[in-house]
């Protein structure tokens, strides 16, 4: 049920207060799950090269918390995953006018890098805003008056590495795993590795990319609920760990902290698998907005 025009714009304001304080905090604050991956990549790794990249980001966590300052130069494109309730008392028109409010201030106040520019003149259209930015992943909820909201910084470094193929059907799952594997060691140490190779399969073209994205915005480890899927992460996990690609492309055995698939049903002609790489700053931050503007944080998902 939509709101009396005053409550309307007092949640308005709530969220976009929700996506300021995210965008700041995701920069700085990295989710103890990424700590984790991190923390056990750094005991697993055994190359020489591999493991001083790896002290190096752990020394550079560190200077960040103790610094309050933000764990990468590159604030990233701002991404956001908007899971609204059926019953959650704002339009989505509304919700992003205060994804992009709340952006442009966390911009501006901080102040962040801005990196937004026209894709043709290459000028910079605003504090990390312009046409069709901030980009909103949107998801849509039954029995439910909430807003989850999520805010992903991705960095171009990884985002620059993101491919896309339709495969033939009859390559099949082989197929699939063939040119994840390619796209990855093609990448090489572009990306900032380790990270999450986020894999996107079925849908269309553009549905596939977007599942890689959603994929990277998972809690490093989690599962797909579909066993077959998930039994896919686990073995392109080990498959990429056996690369030898290694922390930020100079060798090792850990290439990748985690690789997360998300998949559709698609046409039975089509086949299409897209890669979304998240570096080894994956950056994360979530809250949950109730119906009256309360607002709960959480990095945890
Ligand atoms: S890809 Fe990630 S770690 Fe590398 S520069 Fe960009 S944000 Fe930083």
């Amino acid at each position: 049920m939509l709101q009396p025009p005053q409550l309307a714009s007092d949640l308005q304001h709530a969220v976009e207060d929700a996506a300021a304080h995210l965008y700041v905090w995701a920069l700085k604050d990295i989710p103890q799950d990424l700590r984790d991956a991190l923390s056990d990549a750094r005991h697993r790794e055994t190359s020489v090269p591999g493991k001083r990249v790896l002290e190096t980001i752990h020394r550079n966590i560190n200077v960040a918390d103790s610094e309050k300052n933000l764990v990468c130069q590159d604030t990233g494109i701002a991404v956001y995953h908007a899971k609204v309730g059926e019953h959650f008392p704002l339009h989505p028109a509304r919700i992003y006018e205060a994804l992009r409010d709340g952006t442009a201030r966390a911009t501006i106040e901080h102040p962040l890098r801005s990196n937004a520019v026209h894709t043709l003149t290459r000028e910079n259209t605003g504090p990390n805003i312009g046409y069709r930015l901030p980009i909103v992943h949107w998801e849509f909820a039954l029995d439910s008056d909430e807003l989850d909201l999520k805010c992903v910084p991705k960095g171009s470094g990884s985002e620059n590495m993101s491919f896309l193929k339709m495969l033939n059907p009859a390559d099949g799952v082989k197929g699939v795993k063939q040119f994840v594997l390619e796209s990855i060691v093609g990448a090489g140490g572009k990306p900032c590795p380790p990270g999450i190779v986020g894999v996107g399969i079925g849908g269309s073209a553009d549905y596939a990319m977007a599942l890689a994205k959603d994929a990277i915005m998972r809690p490093i480890g989690t599962r797909n609920p579909d066993p077959i899927v998930a039994e896919l992460e686990d073995e392109l996990l080990d498959l990429l760990n056996e690369t030898g690609i290694g922390p930020m492309g100079l060798g090792g055995d850990v290439t990748v902290l985690n690789c997360h698939i998300e998949h559709a049903d698609t046409h039975m002609t089509l086949n299409p698998v897209a890669v979304n790489y998240q570096c080894w700053a994956a950056r994360r931050a979530s809250a949950h907005i109730g119906a009256d503007g309360s607002i709960d944080y959480d990095n945890a998902v």
